[in-house]
């Protein structure tokens, strides 16, 4: 079965393409001719993948899925959840995000927090969702130089590294992205 993953990031694509069943052939967004950005514009994580997946599914035909994450912290009332990428403007700025995060946080006891990952799943007969979620906290100040967005300043329940502290392969072990598609994959297996 041929599916689309409807994502322009290269490492979200290879990492997923590497742990599917060999039924599935994997295309991107590129392979299918769809260049554009495709808009997020709901307002819950859940909507958004699935806007982007029925997005390729309605425009190009094809069965598909599109994943998206959103950083939950309790002391900010989920907040910056849905507006992750844009929490300090629409510049999508990873080092203005989480310098805004810490401001934010800077006179809050609790600093517990959550990443959450949807992957909306669109085929011809139904629609899925599958979701991750990984436990922690936000630290005071950055640690680490992998990874990306918010891993500096994030440290999983149960350890006492950030996410950017850790290989990829260790994160994706534990990670909301990991488990989301751990669940999207046994599904897709069985
Ligand atoms: P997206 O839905 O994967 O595009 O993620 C939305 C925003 O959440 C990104 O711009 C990142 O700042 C942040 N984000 C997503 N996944 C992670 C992660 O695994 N670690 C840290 N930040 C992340």
């Amino acid at each position: 079965m041929e599916l689309v993953f409807a994502t322009h990031n290269r490492n979200k694509f290879k990492e997923i393409e590497a742990m599917l069943p060999d039924h599935i052939s994997l295309l991107s967004l590129d392979d299918i001719g769809c260049t554009e950005d495709i808009a997020e514009t709901a307002d819950t994580i859940d909507g958004n993948a699935i806007l982007k997946a029925e997005y390729v599914r309605h425009r190009y035909g094809y069965n598909c899925f599109a994943d998206d994450t959103g950083l939950e912290v309790d002391a900010l009332a989920g907040a910056p959840g849905v507006y992750s990428a844009r929490y300090a403007g629409d510049q999508k700025d990873d080092k203005a995000n989480v310098a805004k995060l810490l401001e934010q946080l800077k006179d809050k006891e609790s600093r517990k927090a959550h990443f959450k990952t949807v992957i909306a799943l669109n085929l011809k007969n139904n629609e899925n969702l599958f979701t991750g979620i990984c436990e922690g906290k936000i630290i005071e100040e950055r640690r680490g130089e992998k990874g990306f967005g918010y891993d500096p300043v994030f440290v999983p329940n149960g350890y006492d590294r950030t996410f950017a502290e850790m290989e990829m392969k260790e994160k994706a072990e534990i990670s909301h992205r990991g488990k989301a598609f751990k669940a999207l994959i046994d599904y897709l297996s069985k």
